[in-house]
This record gives C-alpha cells, structure tokens and sequence, in this order.
C-alpha cells in the first residue's frame, strides 16, 4: 500500500454532495455550466454537477419572494425565527465530521482546520440566534405630540456570494444573519469549492426552514453572480472574495443603490519590535502566513522586522519554517497542505518567479516541495523572501499563497509608514511587550483589525473587514444582524387632534 492509499483509509469516509443543487428548496438538477471540483491533494474527482443558469436562478428569486412574505415566515416572533437557526446550528454540529471531510476533500484544507471551520459555522448560527432574540428597539425622543420609534425590518432577499478559501465559515458567516433578519438567501459558492453549500443546503433543509428561503447556486461568476448582484429583486448583496471583483460589484451595486458589503482581499503586514517576546512572535508568524498555505484573506503576508534584531530573528524564522510539516491533508501531523488547485498554484509560481527576478533572496522555499505525496497533488513550499522594497509588486499585491516577504525597519515611525504603504488594509500584527505603544501602532495603521502579540485569532463576537482596497461593510457582532435589515422609523401621533395647519372652514 503507498502513503498515499495509507492517507485515504486512515479517515472515515462520508458521501459527496452529487449532481443536484438546491433551488428555492427544491433538489434539481441545475441547468447551467458543469462543474467539477477535485481533491487537491491527488487531483481525483469529487463529483460532478451542472450549476444554476438563468431559469433556475428566475425560480429561486421567485420562491425566495413568495417564502419572504409568508406568513409562516414573516409573522414569526424572534425567538421563533431563533429557534430555527439553533436547530441549523444544532446539524452543523452533529455533521462536524461530514462537513470536515467534505471541505477537505474540496479544498485541500486539513481536516484539523476544517473541523475547526464547521465549528465556527454552527457558532455563528448560535450566536445569530441569540442577537435576534435579545435584541432591544428602543423609542426615541420625541419632539411633539406622538411617538416615535425605529424598527429593523427584514430586507427581502439577500444575495451572497463566498470564496474557496473558507467556505462553510464564509457561508455561515453571511447565511446566519440574514436569515436571522427575516430575509430570504440566494448563497453563490465558488467554482471551484462547490460541495460544502450543498450539504449546509441539507442541513438547513433538515432543520426545517421554510421552502424557498435558502437556495444554494453553485455556478460561474459571469452568470450565477452576475445575476446575484444585478437583479432587481435583490435587496441587498454580501460579497466576499477578490478586490478586481469587489470593485466590479461596487459599480454595480451603486448603480442601482443596493446595500452591499465587500470582503476583499489583503497584504497585512506584521510588525516585529525589538522587544518582542522572540518565539511568540516567530509562532504568531509562522501561523499568520502559512497556515491554510496562506490561502487566507488576512495572511499576515509583509513582515516588517526591527533592524536591531533583524538578523537572529530572520534566521530563527527560516529554521522553524524549514521545520514546518507540510503533507497529507488527512494527515494529523500535518501544518501545511495542498493549494486548491492546479492553476493557483501556478499564479503562486509566477509571483515568486517574479521576485527572483526583481532581486529577491528566496530564503527558504520557493519550489514545489519533492516526494510522492508531493507530487500527486498541488504542493507548494512555505517560502519566504527578502531583499524586495516595500513598493515592489510581490511585497504589495496579494498572492494568496504561503509566501512571506520580509523587510528590515528602523523605528516606529518608518514600521507605521510601512505598514500604511499599501492599498490595502485588512488586518495588522504588532508584536512588543510595550503593549502601549503596540496600541499606539495599531491606532496608527489604517486597517480592519489588529492583533498585539497574537495573531489570526478570531471571535464571532467582534466585528471584521477592511478599508481602503479591502472593502467596506463589517461581519459578525450584535450590528451584523443589523446590516441585514432596512431601519424604518415611526410616527405615532398621541394628540388625537388634527394637525393645527389645516383651518377647517
Ligand atoms: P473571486 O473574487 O475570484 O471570487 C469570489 C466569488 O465571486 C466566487 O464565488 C466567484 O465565482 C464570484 N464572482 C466572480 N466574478 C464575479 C462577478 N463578476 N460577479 C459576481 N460574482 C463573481 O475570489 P476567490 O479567488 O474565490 O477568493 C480569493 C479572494 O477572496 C482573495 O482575494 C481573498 O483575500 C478574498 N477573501 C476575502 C475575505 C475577507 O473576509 N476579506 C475572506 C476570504 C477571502
């Protein structure tokens, strides 16, 4: 028996979503393109299905309208809707393990990770669950004879669209808040990580949430997303994903005045001081490019190093990274797995081809790591780089994979230049026992999120997004039911006399 075939028995094995989408409510064959995504960890093929096209997307709007106003749906009290999504929350977390191998198998994720994610997703829904039912209105004051009020009222339907890289978290992260606001879901997943929407479709189905209000699309960005953001009947779009096609729904979304959140992309950089606790910060490091292989919107990707300590840090890097464990997704041990596919980890190749030509040191990596299990799938080694200046095009575009830049900087003042050079602003690392002015720093750095002393940690609880190139609009927290609702205010008059404007003859 090779390692690999050693890899693939090692785990209990779970059916792979096959061949039907989900349209409002309903399993059916989709009409669209056909898909087919695979194990990037030795390319053997997951399923087949043929996305949405047009008709089917007509039929989910069409259900999703008709759910959104019935009855059964829209004169739910809070805590009835609430009770829904515990009982989603409740199947994501009897499917861990299904929903882990599921992901994987799609991704290349380790399971580790993806069992890590699963859980997430069914918190995210307990969470939601729990804002909706003790969320408070409030009366405003008035300034004349009636009462005044502000009520959040469901939108409609909702349209959202996720990327590859984190899908059933991503998924959750949109679908739970928007149903908890009373809304109906159109969720797009990406092409190429088609599957896990399909089972959160099952699940969510198993819970018992009325027809119509959930439908999963699979299917191409230029036709299922199109649609997604430019339907009239779509009230509001949640979009992550890449900054070329943010922009593109921007435009879009202005156009017709539609509410929209953009999750985009980043290049976050990670500011070491001299002071730093040494194997905290190279921990934190590691962890914040190459877990997920990097694949991750808020890779901690530019990392800026005190000149003091510059030298003995770097080095101290380099060794724990060359000890990394990259392998078998299956594999427990495993830190770093596969790339999803093929064709990004080419567009990964081209970025560090491109900086060896610009004149950067590959310091480790760099290449695709050599052996058997290697070669049967997309592999690529943690790589880190330095000798590029923070205005190259390797140390200022994302590249999404586990490559590390690395730049020496004299003091805060030039760290927080740094760091603010860039289009993007995601999240920050700062790493200084001087948790002062790491606060300092942190305020310092336009940005989404920062982390003193740790790094890529994550609570449903806290707000998260971008400025600048990475988007606008914030998940998760107590305001991300909010921004699933239209805020209508009341008038209601306590005088029970006609307004004095009008003389009556
Ligand atoms: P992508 O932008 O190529 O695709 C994202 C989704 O948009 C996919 O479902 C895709 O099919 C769809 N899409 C493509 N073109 C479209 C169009 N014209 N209209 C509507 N939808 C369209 O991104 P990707 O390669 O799937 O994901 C990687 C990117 O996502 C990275 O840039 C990463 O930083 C970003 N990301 C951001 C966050 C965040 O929270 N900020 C989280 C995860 C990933």
């Amino acid at each position: 028996m090779n390692q690999l075939d050693k890899f693939n028995q090692s785990v209990m094995k779970y059916d792979l979503p096959q061949g039907k989408i989900y349209v409002g409510g309903i399993w059916k064959k989709g009409g669209g393109n056909s898909i087919q995504s695979y194990f990037p960890a030795d390319r053997t093929i997951n399923g087949e299905l043929t996305g949405a096209n047009d008709a089917d997307i007509d039929q989910a709007i069409e259900y999703g309208q008709k759910a959104v106003k019935n009855p059964a749906w829209a004169n739910l009290l809070p805590h009835e809707r609430a009770s829904i999504l515990y009982r989603i929350a409740e199947g994501i977390k009897n499917n861990v393990e299904r929903i882990a191998y599921i992901q994987t198998r799609d991704t290349g994720k380790t399971l580790t990770e993806t069992r890590a994610l699963a859980n997430s997703a069914a918190g995210t829904f307990r969470y939601f669950a729990a804002v909706l039912e003790t969320a408070q209105e409030a009366l405003t004051p008035s300034r004349g004879a009636y009462m005044t009020f502000s009520r959040y009222e469901p939108i409609g339907l909702v349209s959202a669209i996720t990327p590859w890289n984190s899908p059933i978290a991503s998924d959750a992260q949109k679908v739970a808040p928007a149903l908890a606001a009373g809304n109906a879901v159109l969720l797009k997943p990406s092409s190429w990580s088609p599957l896990v929407c399909l089972e959160l479709a099952r699940i969510i189905d198993e819970a018992g949430l009325p027809k119509g209000l959930f439908s999963a699309l699979p299917g191409s960005g230029s036709i299922v997303g199109e649609r997604l953001v430019t339907d009239p009947a779509i009230g509001r779009i949640s979009f992550t994903g890449g900054t070329n096609v943010g922009h593109e729904i921007a435009i879009k979304a202005a156009s017709r005045f539609v509410p929209v959140s953009l999750e985009l992309g980043g290049k976050s950089p990670t500011i070491v001081f001299e002071d730093a606790d040494i194997n905290m910060a190279i921990a934190g490091v590691l962890y914040g490019i190459f877990s997920s292989s990097g694949q991750s919107c808020i890779a901690g990707s530019r990392l800026l190093v005190q000149k003091s300590i510059y030298p003995q840090f770097v080095k101290k890097l380099v060794e724990a990274t060359k000890a990394l464990k990259i392998g078998h997704p299956f594999d427990p041990q495993t830190q770093v797995a596969p790339l999803i596919h093929d064709t990004h980890r080419m567009a990964v190749e081209e970025w560090v081809e491109r900086a060896r030509q610009e004149g950067g040191k590959i310091l480790t990596g760099g290449m695709r790591p050599k052996g058997e299990i290697y070669e049967a799938g997309c592999y690529f080694s943690p790589t880190i780089i330095e000798g590029l200046p923070n205005h190259s095009s390797v140390c200022r575009e994302e590249i999404f994979g586990p490559v590390l830049v690395v730049m020496p900087f004299s003091d805060e003042t030039e760290a927080v230049t740094m760091a603010n050079d860039n289009a993007y602003g995601l999240a920050c690392g700062v790493w200084s026992k001087d948790v002062i002015r790491a606060l300092r720093v942190g305020q310092a750095i336009t940005t989404g999120t920062v982390w003193v002393n740790t790094y890529k940690q994550f609570s449903i609880s806290t707000p998260f997004g971008g400025v600048k190139e990475s988007g606008c609009g914030r998940e998760k927290g107590i305001e991300g039911l909010r921004s699933y609702m239209n805020q209508k205010s009341y008038y209601i008059d306590t005088s029970q006399k006609p307004l004095g404007w009008v003389r009556f003859p």
